[in-house]
This record gives C-alpha cells, sequence and structure tokens, in this order.
C-alpha cells in the first residue's frame, strides 16, 4: 500500500466476510477503510492495514459526512463495498415490526444509502466500482423473510444502478455468497435456527464457503478482468443456486 493507492470503503468491514474482502483488497494494492460501528478485528493488532472509520449505515446523514471525511482526508473512493448485513430468524405470522425495520434498514436502506453517496462522487469524476453483497437468500427463504426479501432487492437496485451508471464510467455489480461461517450464519447456529448438517446436505460442493472465496469474487468484479460487467450478480455458492436441492433415490444407470 502506497499513500497514493487507490481507496476501497468497506461497509461493515471490521468483522466477518468484510473483513476479509478488506484484506484482499489490501493485497490488490488498496487503501482500505473498513465503515463499520464498532472497530472489530481492525482494533486488534491484525496487520492487515485497514483503516477504521465510525459509521452506522443506516444514518443517512452519518453516511454522507463519512464518505465527505473520508475524500477529503484519503483521496477520491474508487470502490465502495457494500456489505454491512444483519438477519432475524422468525415466522412472517410472528415477525416484530422493529425486527423486520432493522432487517430492511441495514440490508436495503444502508445500502442504498452508501451506494448514492459513494455513487454520486464516482460519476461526477467518471469512474468508480460499486459491489452489492447479496444472498443465496434472495431466491426467497422460509423463516428469513425480510433478510431474503432485502437481499432480493440489492439484486434489483445492482441491476439498476448498474444500467444507470454503465454509460458514465462507473460500475456496480452484486456478489451472493452461499454460507459462510461468519456473523450472519454462526448467528443462526448459535441460536439454533440454523443446523449445519441440513446446510451442508443442500450444498452441492458439501462445504461451506471461506470468507476468502466471497472476497476473490469482491477482488474480480472490482478489478479490470470484469470491465464489461454491469449489474450482474454473481453467485458464490459451491452450486447451491443450481440444484433444487431433491436428490435422486438411486444412481440412474
Ligand atoms: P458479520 O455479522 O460477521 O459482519 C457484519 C458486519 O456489519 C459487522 O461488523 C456488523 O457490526 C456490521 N454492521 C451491522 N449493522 C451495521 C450498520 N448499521 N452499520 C455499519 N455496520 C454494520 O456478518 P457476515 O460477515 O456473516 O455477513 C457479511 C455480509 O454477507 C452481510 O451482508 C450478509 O448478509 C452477507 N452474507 C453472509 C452469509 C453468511 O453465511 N455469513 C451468506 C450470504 C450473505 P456489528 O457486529 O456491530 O453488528
Amino acid at each position: 500500500m502506497t499513500p497514493t493507492a487507490p481507496i476501497a470503503v468497506v461497509t461493515g468491514g471490521a468483522a466477518g466476510i468484510g473483513w476479509d474482502i478488506g484484506r484482499r483488497l489490501v493485497g490488490d494494492g488498496y487503501r482500505v477503510v473498513a465503515a463499520d460501528r464498532v472497530p472489530g478485528l481492525t482494533a486488534a493488532g491484525e496487520e492487515a492495514d485497514i483503516l477504521w472509520r465510525e459509521l452506522d449505515v443506516t444514518d443517512p446523514s452519518a453516511v454522507e459526512r463519512v464518505f465527505r471525511e473520508i475524500e477529503a482526508e484519503l483521496g477520491p473512493i474508487d470502490v465502495l463495498v457494500n456489505n454491512a448485513g444483519i438477519q432475524r430468524h422468525r415466522a412472517i405470522e410472528d415477525l416484530t415490526w422493529e425486527e423486520w425495520s432493522a432487517v430492511v434498514d441495514v440490508n436495503l436502506h444502508g445500502v442504498f444509502l452508501c451506494l448514492q453517496a459513494a455513487g454520486r462522487r464516482m460519476v461526477a469524476r467518471g469512474a468508480g466500482r460499486i459491489v452489492n453483497i447479496s444472498s443465496i437468500s434472495s431466491r426467497g427463504s422460509a423463516g428469513r423473510a425480510p433478510y431474503a426479501t432485502t437481499k432480493a432487492a440489492v439484486i434489483g437496485l445492482t441491476a439498476t444502478a448498474g444500467a444507470e451508471w454503465a454509460g458514465r464510467g462507473v460500475r456496480v455489480n452484486a456478489v451472493a455468497p452461499g454460507y459462510v461461517d461468519t456473523g450472519v450464519f454462526r448467528q443462526g447456529i448459535d441460536q439454533g435456527t440454523l443446523d449445519l448438517d441440513t446446510i451442508l446436505n443442500r450444498i452441492p460442493a458439501r462445504r461451506l464457503a471461506d470468507a476468502s472465496e466471497i472476497a476473490a469474487a469482491v477482488s474480480f468484479l472490482v478489478g479490470p478482468d470484469s470491465r464489461y460487467m454491469n449489474g450482474q450478480t454473481l453467485y458464490v455458492d459451491g452450486g447451491f443456486m443450481v440444484d433444487y436441492g431433491i436428490p435422486l433415490a438411486k444412481r440412474p444407470q
């Protein structure tokens, strides 16, 4: 990393998948800012060279202020990764308004606010890349209504922003990860609402993703080899989305 290195902002970048995305982008030569509520791993003495700026992505004025301050201090933001996300597991009939709203606020409103704040600056300069983190849950997932709904909406927002800004030098794409053993998944396992064996049996690759594999897809989507990609969602899921999950009872002859 050099003082003239391009700048990447990763929301929710102080933990979990966001941390691995930041480490990967540091390796790619970026100066990385983890914009997160608490310092997390950025304060743990890790040697990844990741800066931390306090941000709650659901707060419109804070989003605008933090993006303005990052640019004033470090220079133009070249890359935004909209990674911050939360989940609440509950049947639709039992969901509270607070649970629904909390997930929509972070996973959809937060993504929109950061995309707009970074995108406005990128469009004005005619250059930039944005990657939004969706999920395989976007296809619909029982017990995860706000999560599935917001992750599907992120795909729609990605396609729309990708189309609006494709001719203005700004590329917007998404990565939809399968299961990774980080916060959103671990919370479900710890609370007993997710069962690891059931999940592994449903994944054609028969294993969870490593966060570094999600980071590799982000690296590709912000790099020059994806320069003709706009508005796409890349599934990094061990084959989950291409198999509807009911195996044959017997191996065909
Ligand atoms: P983690 O909980 O490990 O990390 C998410 C980070 O986002 C945390 O540091 C969290 O901070 C932060 N965050 C939460 N709310 C806000 C907010 N309002 N403003 C700023 N930062 C916030 O989650 P994962 O790494 O597991 O998930 C990262 C992304 O990947 C999410 O969008 C998730 O939906 C997606 N994803 C995850 C999958 C998985 O299996 N883990 C699968 C598919 C998609 P705090 O700890 O303070 O809440």
